[in-house]
């Protein structure tokens, strides 16, 4: 998709990244952080040169993600800038790895956290950077869009009716913002036992989503122990499996943004 025309001037850290992709849900744990580590570590399979920003510094989730031998981001005193961390090729970027946890902070201060931490980062050329939204549709959120020109954003969400409600706020806010939204991803939406599928959640609040607002795409990621378990370990899916079933859904993912 075309960059939607960005009003103000480009922050200088970000001039030589062509895609800035969000990747967002209106509620916390609902595989947020998930796919965006895996969607961009697909990218980078695919070939694309990519980092990971992870704009959540209230609960950062990128520590835990991935395993980068380093783990604390390094500054140029020179150039007053911060040079990320990486792991596989792709580079990365998280309050977790500033070297003090998480964040006690109100809203305007993480604001100016975020902005500055995404705006000092000696990027470099990439061809995409995933940002991993914090959850949400508030001021945080707002000011997040407004600072960086998205190209697009990907919305996570569970099956329930509920998380319906709250996507819908999410689709308004990235179209209010000329921000197209491209593609849900209905997580944990069944998982097989005994050879049987089974829908926990219930059905159809993903393609109800995709109906009203018009979203051209809408993939369903199952729950599997083996995602949970590498989110864990520090290994994203899609690098320890690049065959595996996971992998395919992310390629297609990949594909659309
Ligand atoms: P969020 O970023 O929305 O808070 P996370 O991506 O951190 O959510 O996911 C919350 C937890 O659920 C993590 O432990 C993650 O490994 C697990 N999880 C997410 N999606 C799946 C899935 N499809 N199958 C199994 N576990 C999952």
């Amino acid at each position: 998709p075309a960059r939607p025309v960005y009003a103000g001037q480009l922050p200088q850290g970000l001039q030589t990244i062509s895609n800035i992709i969000a990747v967002s849900s209106c509620k916390g744990g609902v595989g947020k952080s998930t796919v965006a580590v895996n969607l961009a570590y697909t990218l980078a399979g695919m070939g694309a040169r990519v980092g990971i920003f992870d704009a959540d510094v209230y609960g950062p989730s990128l520590p835990t993600m991935v395993s980068p031998e380093n783990r604390l981001l390094e500054m140029n005193p020179e150039k007053r800038t911060i040079i990320p961390t990486e792991y596989l090729g792709v580079k990365l970027v998280s309050f977790g790895f500033a070297g003090q946890g998480r964040a006690i902070m109100r809203g305007p201060m993480v604001s100016g956290v975020i902005d500055q931490l995404l705006t000092t980062t000696e990027w470099g050329e990439l061809d995409y950077l995933v940002i991993d939204m914090p959850p949400g549709t508030g001021d945080i959120q707002l000011t997040l869009c407004q600072v960086v020109p998205l190209t697009a954003a990907v919305i996570v969400t569970t099956p329930q009716k509920l998380a319906f409600i709250d996507v819908a706020k999410g689709v308004r806010m990235f179209s209010k913002l000329k921000v197209p939204c491209v593609a849900v991803v209905e997580n944990m939406c069944h998982f097989d036992a005994d050879g049987k599928r089974y829908y926990p959640f219930g059905r159809g609040s993903g393609s109800q989503v995709v109906q009203q607002f018009g979203i051209p795409h809408l993939f369903d990621l199952p729950i599997r122990p083996t995602l949970s378990a590498s989110g864990d370990g520090g290994m994203p899916e899609v690098a320890a499996d690049p065959q595996g079933e996971v992998a395919k859904i992310f390629q297609n993912l990949g594909i659309c943004v």
